[in-house]
């Protein structure tokens, strides 16, 4: 049997404004863990333009609901962004992240994987690979980048068309 990963913002939906998130009401998409760049998190914490991004409360709220409506029990939540180099407070997360890949927040849905690792960021497949563990993945995804993703990973991938581009960056 085959082991379910989705994306998060895009697939079980959508971020309409800052503070208004709604869950697809028809998909009924079950699936066994969740891959999600949430470079926003962070580009938050660097810059002021980056205010309309959700901050890390927030992004596990809604990491959370994803859970509650897809069933998965673990998730990867990769906060990193190529453009947060370039800030002090960027390059010390970054380098956190290099350091340890990986920080488990469990929650009362699972277990949250927080990573500040450049390595995990989609279109990456390690981040596929990691939460796969050498099981046979159909990945579910909305962008080019989880295409990618799923074909480095050499998993299926099933695209889901987008109503409107998610809320992560
Ligand atoms: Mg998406």
């Amino acid at each position: 049997m085959p082991y379910i990963i989705t994306d998060l913002d895009g697939v079980l939906g959508h971020c309409w404004s800052p503070g208004d998130y709604e869950f697809r009401p028809k998909l009924r998409l079950k699936a066994h863990a969740i891959l999600t760049n949430q470079g926003g998190v962070v580009l938050r914490l660097c810059y002021r333009w980056a205010r309309k991004y959700p901050g890390l409360r927030q992004t596990l709220k809604r990491i959370r609901a994803g859970m509650k409506y897809s069933g998965a029990r673990r998730v990867l939540a990769v906060c990193y962004h190529p453009k947060q180099e370039k800030h002090w407070l960027g390059k010390i997360l970054a380098l956190l992240g290099r350091l340890c890949p990986v920080i488990p927040v469990p929650v009362p849905e699972g277990m949250i994987f927080l990573s500040f690792s450049p390595r995990f960021r989609k279109p990456s497949p390690d981040g596929l690979l990691w939460l796969a563990r050498g099981q046979d993945v159909i990945f579910y995804g909305d962008e080019e980048s989880d295409r990618v993703t799923a074909l480095r990973a050499g998993a299926r991938f099933v695209h889901v068309p987008s109503e409107r581009s998610g809320a992560s960056a």
